[in-house]
């Protein structure tokens, strides 16, 4: 069974989003069915609504760091009630039995892959799912995560994949007092990366090619600003860092911040540009550093990191805005012109 939901969708790679009704399921027993409040504007969102990454089925409703209200709860769901607060992030389901889903791990699910919480196969219906530019969603109870109340709505969504994808490495990694860590890129997901390798005690250094957020930059936590376009700058900081987190959408030459690690210094890929990278091997084998990538994270850690978020105040610096001025949001993200992260509040559908 099913019901009609409301919400924005792009129709095609090259078409602006537009208003869109579409079947949702109605709740199985293992379902939380949610009335989302605010979503968040991922440069994912743009990659997949324009086809950038091939595969995109249209049309397709984005958004993944969805902040909402439980509506109702099927007979088996135990960890929801009526009312509550929670958030859905960048998956809705896995296979939830291979060893890295066992584990938590769901994002690296071993048997056929997570299931995306938009342009995913949607098993119970057929077809793609389709994410939170909407209404409401249907969420096995497995994948939604518990949102405290302290926390300012609008700028929790982000967290939901900003915050986990920047979290994640970090912890992984071991990020803490006494290193020093570069964060390349202040987007969504760079202002969460500052935010967080502050919070865990790093001496914390942007790379950014926006001298203009220099200052913004120091108020989210970096210790340094360097301006990856002044060589002399860059040169300074060779071989410095134990750890380099990457974040921009662009396919930038990775060769120059694999030169700025320590030995032994680990750099991770969170950004995944259209066009493939090309890099020489040269800073890594001098060196002996790591070159490797992360994708979002699992549902405890990003539970972990909700909570840690609510007990710290942290949320992301969000601009408010409706959804119907999604596609000038788009055009900004594109400019790198956004602070630092768009939320759509969803009650303007
Ligand atoms: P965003 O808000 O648009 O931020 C990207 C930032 O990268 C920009 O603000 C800009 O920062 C910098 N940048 C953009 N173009 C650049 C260029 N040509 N050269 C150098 N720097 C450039 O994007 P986002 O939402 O944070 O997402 C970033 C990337 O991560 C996207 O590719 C997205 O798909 C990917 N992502 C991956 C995961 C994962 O699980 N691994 C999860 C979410 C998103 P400055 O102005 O400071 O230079
Ligand atoms: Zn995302
Ligand atoms: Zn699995």
């Amino acid at each position: 069974m099913t019901f009609v939901c409301t919400g924005y969708a792009a129709s095609a790679a090259d078409k602006p989003l537009g208003p869109f009704s579409f079947d949702r399921r109605t709740p199985t027993d293992e379902d939380v069915e949610i009335d989302i409040l605010y979503c968040g504007v991922c440069h994912s969102d743009l990659h997949m609504a324009r086809n950038e990454w091939g595969g995109t089925t249209f049309p397709i409703v984005p958004g993944h760091e969805i902040v909402g209200r439980v509506k109702s709860v099927g007979s088996k769901v135990t960890k929801f009630n009526a009312g509550d607060l929670v958030g859905v992030g960048c998956m809705v389901d896995s296979c939830r039995t291979c060893p890295s889903c066992q584990e938590g791990l769901q994002q690296y699910c071993e048997t056929g892959g997570m299931v995306g919480t938009y342009n995913g196969k949607d098993k119970y219906l057929g077809g793609i799912t389709q994410g939170g530019y909407s209404k409401a969603i249907v969420v096995y109870e497995g994948f939604v995560l518990k949102v405290s109340e302290k926390l300012d709505l609008a700028g929790a969504a982000p967290l939901l994949c900003a915050g986990i994808t920047t979290w994640s490495p970090l912890r992984h990694w071991k990020v803490g007092k006494g290193q020093k860590v570069g964060i390349i890129g202040l987007g969504g997901l760079g202002h969460m990366g500052l935010k967080f390798a502050h919070a865990f005690g790093a001496h914390t250094v942007l790379f950014t090619t926006s001298p203009s957020k220099a200052e913004d930059a120091r108020r989210l936590g970096a210790d340094e600003v360097v301006v990856s376009k002044d060589a002399e700058a860059m040169a300074a900081q060779r071989g410095s860092f134990d750890f380099i987190l990457n974040t921009v959408s662009a396919d930038i030459d990775l060769s120059v911040y694999l030169g700025l690690l320590k030995r032994d210094g680990a750099m991770v890929n969170v950004g995944l540009p259209e066009k493939p990278y090309s890099f020489s091997g040269r800073p890594l084998i001098g060196g002996r550093r790591t070159l490797a990538g992360s994708m979002i994270g699992g549902t405890p850690e990003t539970q972990e990191m909700l909570d840690f978020c609510a007990e710290h105040g942290i949320t992301a610096d969000v601009e408010v805005i409706r959804m119907n001025e999604i596609n000038d949001a788009y055009e900004r993200m594109l400019k790198s012109d956004v602070k630092y992260r768009f939320s759509i509040d969803m009650a303007s559908l």
